[in-house]
């Protein structure tokens, strides 16, 4: 199975859910359709309404994010996991380095997969190495320190995705070489094997996924999919990284 995972981020208003039907209607003529799944993060403000309006259609909604305490708390502007669930959301990003580098620390990213999938949430626990990380060689022991320090055996790895997203390439046009992808992917699964003693975690990729660069990318069969954000706000882009690679 192979994800297209569309993160808005900062963006929506009600009447953004016309992307959603176009990307919809794409997918049920696709005849690749069986071999993917579509999932949105619409902002907080419209994640009720999509969801139930996206109920009994393909496209699944979720969470950007989801606080480190569960239920309720007295901590202004804070959602819960339990939050999110009870409006019909079926997902959560954790770990975007956009929360990272707000102050998201490892422990609170640990509370807060355990806490989405306690609620029945999936989760899509993003990683990646920044610019200095990548010129002083240490992708790869961020990559194990973001991944050990916050997941572990216990969890429901069945509702467990992972996201490899080098914070250089978001939202900046430079992607990584094939050859560089595939060992890290390579190195991210033998990381995931070592913690849940079991092989068919999916990663994906993120940054920078495009029309154009989705065809670098789809040569690379570990990879499972993609995290998609400045294209996923427009239907037309979105659709195109499908038919791309696909094609
Ligand atoms: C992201 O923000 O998660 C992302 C991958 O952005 P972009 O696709 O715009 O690089």
């Amino acid at each position: 199975m192979r994800y297209f995972i569309g993160n808005w981020k900062m963006f929506g208003v009600p009447k953004s859910i016309n992307i959603l039907n176009k990307i919809n209607s794409f997918y049920l003529k696709d005849k690749h359709q069986k071999k993917y799944r579509v999932f949105i993060t619409p902002p907080y403000t419209l994640l009720e309404s999509y969801a139930k309006y996206f109920k009994k259609k393909k496209i699944l909604i979720g969470s950007q994010n989801c606080y480190q305490k569960d239920i309720f708390s007295s901590n202004t502007a804070a959602i819960s996991p339990y939050m999110i669930k009870s409006v019909g959301a079926k997902f959560t990003l954790v770990g975007h380095s956009d929360n990272r580098s707000e102050g998201d620390t490892d422990l609170m990213l640990k509370n807060k997969v355990s806490l989405a999938l306690r609620n029945n949430l999936k989760v899509v626990y993003c990683i990646g190495e920044n610019k200095i990380d990548k010129k002083n060689n240490k992708t790869f022991s961020v990559l194990k320190k973001q991944l050990s320090r916050v997941l572990d055996r216990k969890l429901n790895k069945k509702n467990i995705i992972i996201a490899y997203e080098p914070v250089w390439s978001i939202g900046t046009g430079k992607i990584p070489t094939k050859t560089e992808l595939n060992k890290t992917i390579i190195y991210i699964k033998k990381v995931l094997k070592g913690i849940f003693k079991k092989k068919n975690i999916s990663v994906l990729y993120g940054g920078s996924v495009d029309g154009n660069t989705v065809g670098v990318f789809k040569e690379i069969k570990e990879i499972d999919g993609f995290l998609i954000g400045g294209a996923s706000k427009s239907s037309k882009k979105f659709i195109d990284i499908i038919k791309n690679y696909y094609r």
